[in-house]
């Protein structure tokens, strides 16, 4: 089953970069060489020293040994062509966060208002939010992300714009707002709108399996590319971490959303509703920290992701004071570590919002620090993700053929994890989005007689 149209997405990128003048004649193929001290090209498989990588608009072209000009890499002469010197960096796949949430974030500020980090933002500050952590995380090498739970306006609003080559961003998968029971985590709707059937639709709160398959809807409607529920209570929302939904709701939720082409995505801390996601076909269970054995042999059987989400136990204390309980849970059950020895498919995601956006990458030290190998977690952020978001023909390697998301960081991150703390270079789809530490702008923007 095609869970996403990522072809359609990466089309719709590379027209609105091309622009109207494109229309009327056809612009010339756009080719650029970069030259990669070392690559990492396919994560799982040792890097190679001195290689070219040939991308040709949005796409990878050819990976060869050694540092090819243009000729040498068989283009005509009069053929548009950049070099990218990276001779002296480590350069690896465009990396991806399986759960973010763009429309916030912690802040110690006294004017919390005005920089619109009140919690809940309106829909017009999480956009503009969603406007700015978007920018940071794709500067902090971040390509792809998925977006689980927000409103029903602000990420879609971004994402389209992303998508349309308005505004520099990654590529981002949103959820919109996630399914929840009246009461349980995620409903955030005042008590006398409650029982208001367009209030509750929009907040994704849900009771019995015909309003939640109602709601999954909804949600496709709004043009979701995920559907996120909330099978427990949660650490933000102080409701507990038992189960909230029934079976028979999750399994309406997750066969709703498998019909329309969805994946399903399951925050979940209780072992009993774990087990109950997963039986249900579930794609991923997110947190997941009170998960029991047999929980993971379910999961390994059935496919299903872990997205450990470390980070929003250990966030930078700078930032929120680590929630005692949720760090003691997790020292305790360990689930990360058991996930990763029972060969349970873990997808690298952190809950960024719950801390500041762009310091995504924390994760990975946090991976090797609970016992993942270096390229284990690359692989996370990249192959395995690019599994889990069903993009894998089109993304999570260095290859011909893949859309060109390049990330680059000097030092060797297969020795020191905490190289990627400081990507300096990004490519997404082609595109020079960072080079030499800074952002650019690199989308043409439609004239305005293109969009409206
Ligand atoms: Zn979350």
């Amino acid at each position: 089953m095609k869970h996403f149209s990522f072809a359609a997405l990466v089309t719709s990128v590379a027209i609105a970069a091309i622009g109207a003048a494109q229309a009327a004649t056809k612009a010339p193929d756009r080719y650029v060489l970069v030259h990669a001290g070392t690559l990492l090209a396919v994560p799982g498989k040792p890097p190679e020293k001195e290689m070219t990588v040939l991308v040709k608009n949005d796409r990878i072209a050819g990976v060869s040994k050694g540092y090819l000009d243009a000729a040498a890499a068989g283009l005509a002469p009069d053929a548009v062509v950049s070099l990218i010197d990276l001779r002296n960096r480590f350069v690896i796949p465009g990396l991806m966060d399986a759960h973010v949430h763009l429309m916030g974030e912690p802040t110690f500020s006294r004017h919390r208002t005005e920089r619109g980090d009140r919690n809940p933002p309106t829909p017009a500050e999480g956009t503009v939010n969603t406007m700015v952590y978007a920018r940071r995380t794709l500067a902090a090498g971040f390509t792809t992300v998925r977006d689980l739970g927000s409103d029903d306006q602000a990420v879609f609003a971004v994402r389209n714009a992303i998508n349309a080559g308005r505004m520099i961003g990654p590529r981002i998968l949103v959820s919109g707002s996630a399914l929840a029971v009246t009461g349980g985590h995620g409903d955030s709707l005042p008590i006398d709108a409650t029982g208001d059937p367009q209030a509750r639709l929009r907040d994704g709160t849900c009771d019995g399996p015909i309003e939640c398959r109602e709601a999954v809807r909804f949600q496709y409607k709004l043009g979701a590319d995920v559907i996120k529920f909330t099978a427990t209570g949660g650490f933000g929302s102080n409701t507990g971490l038992d189960p909230q939904f029934f079976p028979d709701e999750i399994e309406a939720i997750v066969s709703t959303a498998h019909l329309l082409g969805l994946k399903a995505a399951a925050h979940a801390y209780s072992p009993i509703a774990i087990k109950q996601a997963v039986r249900a076909g579930v794609d991923s269970i997110e947190h997941g920290f009170l998960v029991d054995d047999e929980g993971l042999a379910l999961m390994k059987k059935s496919g299903a992701f872990l997205v450990p989400t470390l980070s929003a136990s250990y966030p930078p204390p700078i930032f929120r004071i680590p929630d005692p309980e949720s760090v003691r849970i997790r020292n305790e059950h360990k689930a990360f570590e058991r996930a990763y020895a029972a060969g349970v498919k873990i997808a690298f995601g952190t809950d960024a919002g719950t801390f500041a956006h762009g310091d995504n990458a924390k994760e990975f030290g946090l991976m090797v620090k609970f016992g993942m190998s270096p390229m284990d977690a690359i692989r996370s952020a990249t192959v395995v993700t690019a599994d889990l978001f069903g993009i894998s023909a089109d993304a999570g390697t260095i290859e011909p053929g893949k859309v060109a998301d390049l990330v680059a960081v000097a030092g060797d991150p297969l020795q020191d994890v905490s190289a990627l703390l400081a990507v300096d270079f990004v490519m997404k789809s082609g595109r020079v989005a960072k080079q030499a530490e800074r952002m650019i702008e690199p989308f043409t923007y439609p004239p305005p007689s293109a969009t409206f």
